[in-house]
């Protein structure tokens, strides 16, 4: 039997690099090595111990006075939109209609540069993409012409009649507005016809609306989501949850997940608990998207931030409790003046200390359960030999204080040097053509 390694991409053949790390984390387990050396080369990780067969003309890289740890995950976030204050108040309604996807694309580039710099080096991308500007994006990446966080995209979201919008009859049945924010799929054929079509163009799951508008998904529509995504490739499919009703019938449907917390918060009345007992039964993911308290935040949704933030708290904790599988996600979509798309995302921290979950617990849901729930945990994600080398490096030990990931000052991606102290290096991640392959789609 011979073990084949996978043929190196271009964009990373030829590179060679022993790095040595001062702590070496395994968010796995909740451990950390000391002073351990990782040998890279053609873009994968080839060995990891105290001591290593050098590799001819690797070039060595010293993290011996930082903790080196596996890439982030953010499990919901939109790269390819922007809402702000102003001119549109924060109702992106208004940005889809300012906004090209071409701009939103150019935009996607940008965040994506952003997150990766912030050491988030998967991205699960939630739709409100425009045209499809969340699989050119990936392609982008993937092909070899620009740096980013692994994409890991829904194309255009699937919904009843009139997606996440309440169009007027003018801008709907005249001007067909709903289209391409979103995809509109009443029937069971439309079902199918939506599904196909997002796989065609590029998506790498399944994202639909449950509940947002009186015409809620039934439970058979929903399992006919899950049969069609499984048919194409074996997808998931992510649902937009908002009330109980919905994530019922979601939980009922054997969805893969469950996307924002706005229906498993702890409030007067709620059946946050048992829903979330029905959840951890069956194994369905909680992205819950647990927006921070912050001045900026505040500034987003009104006076009614800090009780709204500790009904939220109380549901995450909840989750925790009945060991529901949870995972770090944000839908960090909007522009806050002064900082960057990383800077934004990272700052989600906040509602995760603030459930009170233990630092090696969170580090652990923003790596191996980001992986998880994207879906490519036996492919990428893990320091181990033979998978693609995403590594990062921070001050501080973040198995102690989670804050310490607010700093990463080294990213390493499919073997590259990204980032290195503290200052963003793409050049080599740069080309003037599909490096890695033209068909890559
Ligand atoms: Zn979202």
């Amino acid at each position: 039997m011979t073990h084949e390694q996978p043929k190196p991409l271009p964009s990373s053949a030829g590179t060679a690099y022993t790095i040595r790390a001062g702590r070496l984390i395994d968010p796995e387990t909740g451990t950390a090595r000391t002073n351990q050396l990782i040998s890279v080369k053609d873009g994968r990780i080839v060995e990891i111990g105290a001591t290593l067969t050098p590799l001819e003309g690797a070039e060595m890289i010293d993290l011996s006075n930082l903790s080196v740890l596996p890439g982030l995950v953010d499990a919901h976030d939109h790269l390819a939109i922007t809402y702000k204050k102003f001119p549109e108040s924060n109702v992106f309604y208004y940005t889809y209609i300012q906004d090209s996807t071409a701009i939103r694309a150019i935009q996607a580039v940008s965040n994506g540069m952003q997150l990766l710099s912030a050491g988030f080096t998967v991205e699960r991308d939630c739709g409100n993409a425009g045209l499809y500007a969340d699989t050119a994006l990936r392609v982008a990446i993937e092909q070899g012409w620009i740096p980013g966080p692994t994409i890991i995209n829904s194309g255009i979201i699937i919904g009843g009649t009139g997606g996440q919008f309440n169009p007027t009859p003018e801008m709907a049945k005249e001007h067909n507005i709903t289209y391409p924010e979103y995809l509109d799929a009443d029937t069971p054929d439309e079902i199918i016809k939506a599904v196909r079509q997002n796989v065609l163009f590029g998506a790498k799951f399944i994202k639909i609306m449950v509940d947002s508008k009186p015409y809620p998904y039934t439970v058979d529509d929903m399992r006919l989501f899950v049969k069609e995504a499984a048919n194409a490739g074996g997808l998931k499919v992510a649902g937009h949850v908002e009330t109980e009703e919905g994530a019922r019938r979601a939980i009922e449907a054997g969805i893969w997940s469950i996307e924002h917390d706005i229906a498993l918060i702890e409030h007067e009345n709620a059946h946050t608990d048992e829903l979330h007992k029905l959840m951890a039964e069956k194994g369905i993911w909680r992205v819950g998207t647990e927006t921070p308290l912050t001045e900026y935040g505040v500034s987003f949704y009104g006076g009614v931030a800090q009780a709204e933030f500790d009904s939220r708290v109380k549901g995450l904790k909840n989750a925790y409790e009945n060991g529901v599988k949870m995972a770090f996600s944000t839908d960090a979509d909007y522009y806050v003046p002064d900082m960057t798309r990383g800077q934004v995302v990272i700052n989600f921290l906040k509602s995760w200390k603030a459930a009170g979950i233990p630092a090696k617990e969170i580090l652990k849901i923003m790596t191996i359960n980001g992986y998880k729930v994207s879906d490519i945990y036996d492919k990428r994600g893990l320091i181990k030999a033979g998978f693609p080398a995403d590594i990062i490096a921070v001050k501080g030990n973040p198995l102690e204080d989670i804050d310490a990931l607010r700093t990463v000052v080294f990213v390493m991606k499919d073997g590259l040097v990204f980032k290195r102290d503290g200052v963003m290096v793409p050049e080599k991640f740069l080309h003037g053509g599909p490096v890695n392959g033209w068909s890559i789609r």
